[in-house]
């Protein structure tokens, strides 16, 4: 079964980096490709993954990234870095005041 990322909770958890565009030195790096079609970020590092109109699908089980209908330097490429509770004002209770 695909592994499908949570876009809502992948954008609200997590800031997202750009790393670079295209694979660098014939390698991806980053933790998610997004979809120059569909704006989808797709999880590159754990199980099988594929964004919403297709374009992009990785299988990192098997180190495979496939990008089908738009060229490898138009993919941009991401890190994705959890939030800490500190970025999250509206969350912290005013306690101090
Ligand atoms: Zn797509």
């Amino acid at each position: 079964m695909p592994h499908i990322t949570n876009q809502e909770k992948l954008k609200r958890d997590f800031q997202l980096r750009l790393v670079s565009k295209g694979p660098k030195a014939g390698a991806w790096r980053g933790h998610y490709l997004k979809c120059p079609v569909c704006g989808y970020f797709v999880l590159k590092g754990a199980g099988y993954d594929e964004c919403a109109c297709g374009n992009i699908s990785i299988d990192s089980d098997m180190l495979r990234v496939s990008v089908q209908r738009t060229p490898e330097s138009e993919v941009k490429v991401y890190d994705a870095i959890k939030r800490s509770d500190k970025e999250k004002p509206c969350d912290a209770p005013d306690a101090e005041r």
